[in-house]
């Protein structure tokens, strides 16, 4: 079993109103900032560097290192851009998070603006969540009657706004320049990286963006010290990450653990495999880390572990497919998702995501033939690398290592096939 912690980022998810600022501060809220402000913005900066934190929008970038990228002058404004943009597939850390604690993320943007010196700091939130934009707008409100937001926050001389912004439900936009562009009113589609936004983001000026639960993980780190979070987890991906496990398990939900920890013991917490129908596949981190099986199932999910096992760990969205599903079958919605998705910037993706549908439906329709796998193939190694952004790079995930593990279940398709064509001719 992995090692029991106690709760950190969830650990006020279920006190009576934790979403409100009584509740908050009465479980220590907003105790971190207080100290922070105390500090300079480069101790907090190094603070972050040590412990080790890692980006956990799914990339895993150390975080105290993109902190550090802001240039240390402010000739333009700089910028904190929250990437609340949920919408990989399986994805649901961050809407739990900030319906349960959003004063947690706000304690958090306040510490991060004040450590990479900016004023203004944007919540970019997924769209549809519009209970989530309500919460948000509302925990908002109070931080600012409180006097942690606004002008001279808690008489330390430091001024900051925060403003909640609604996308608008493309899932493009949780790329980060995408998303800037998209803040900016313009059309969401990735800017050509380098310049990175901590040197040209928001209006052309120095702009981090982060994940919710990256800058969430801040109060906790400016409180507990950088040694405490590195006793969690693993050397190089050290603290407590959220879990989502969805699918066939017996208790679907967010299971808050050290990194590292395995879908064996994942699967303990969430007790077991739904009706004991066996395991079959599973995603590590949404479908855009390539699947695994259950061969898979002591294989540790933090960054490095995932990768040396030939995946990614991506956003911690553990899917669970039992024996009843079909591997071409699933593959083809995730790669309908990604088809719908496509931004249309780049010839590889939109043109082959486009076409690795249109062969995947015909396969689950019964019209596939044996030369439909090498040309998905074909097509898949045309996009990976290929592509302007990652979700090219993602969209081919599913459709590699399902043929990989699972051949035959897309061999048996045009099998079925080949035997109607021939009863067909007979
Ligand atoms: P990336 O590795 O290109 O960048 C990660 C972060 O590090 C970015 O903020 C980037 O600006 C910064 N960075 C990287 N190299 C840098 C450098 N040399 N100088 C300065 N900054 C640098 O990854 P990405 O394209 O931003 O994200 C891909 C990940 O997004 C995937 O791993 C996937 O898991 C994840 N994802 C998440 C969701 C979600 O809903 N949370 C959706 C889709 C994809
Ligand atoms: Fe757009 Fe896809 Fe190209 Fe990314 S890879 S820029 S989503 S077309």
């Amino acid at each position: 079993m992995a090692d029991p912690i106690t709760p950190v980022l969830t650990k006020r998810w279920l006190s009576p109103k934790s979403w409100t600022i009584q509740s908050y501060e009465a479980l220590e809220g907003y105790t971190a900032v207080r100290k922070a402000l105390k500090g300079t913005p480069e101790q907090l900066v190094q603070l972050v560097k040590d412990s080790g934190l890692r980006g956990r929008g799914g990339a895993g970038f150390p975080a105290g290192i993109k902190w550090s990228f802001m240039p240390p002058n402010e000739d333009k404004p700089h910028y904190l851009v929250i990437n609340a943009d949920e919408g990989e597939p399986g994805t649901c850390k961050d809407i739990p998070l900030m319906m349960a604690d959003p004063h947690s993320l706000i304690e958090g943007c306040i510490i991060a603006s004040y450590a990479m010196r900016s004023h203004h700091c944007f919540i970019y939130v997924r769209g549809e969540a519009l209970h989530c934009i309500r919460r948000l707008n509302a925990a908002v409100r109070e931080a600012y009657d409180a006097g942690y937001l606004g002008i001279d926050i808690l008489k330390s001389g430091f001024d900051l706004d925060i403003t909640v912004h609604a996308g608008a439900g493309a899932y493009i936009c949780g790329e980060e320049t995408a998303l800037l562009d998209s803040l900016e009113g313009r059309r969401g589609q990735p800017r050509l990286k380098p310049p990175f936004p901590a040197a040209a983001g928001l209006y052309a000026a120095p702009t981090t963006v982060n994940n919710v639960e990256t800058i969430a993980s801040a109060p906790f780190i400016v409180n507990g010290g950088s040694d405490w979070f590195r006793q969690m987890g693993r050397e190089k991906s050290p603290g407590p990450k959220i879990y989502s496990i969805s699918g066939h398990v017996e208790k679907p939900g967010q299971y808050e653990c050290p990194l590292g920890t395995t879908l064996r013991e994942l699967l303990d917490m969430a007790g077991g495999m739904k009706d004991g129908i066996p395991l079959k596949f599973w995603t590590p981190g949404g479908s855009s880390t390539p699947m695994f099986t259950a061969e898979h199932l002591d294989v540790p999910l933090d960054f490095e572990g995932a990768a040396e096992a030939g995946s990614m760990l991506g956003t911690t969205a553990v899917q669970v497919f039992n024996e009843t599903v079909s591997v071409p079958w699933a593959v083809m919605k995730w790669t309908q998702f990604y088809e719908h998705e496509s931004c249309g910037k780049c010839t590889p993706c939109r043109e082959g995501t486009y076409w690795l549908a249109q062969i995947l439906e015909r396969m689950v329709d019964g019209k596939g033939t044996e030369e439909d796998i090498d040309t998905l193939l074909d097509v898949c190694d045309n996009i990976l690398g290929r592509s302007f952004c990652a979700l090219g790079d993602g969209a081919v995930s599913p459709i590699t290592s399902g043929i990989k593990y699972f051949r035959d279940e897309f061999l048996a398709l045009c099998e079925t096939n080949k035997r109607e064509l021939v009863g067909a001719e007979a």
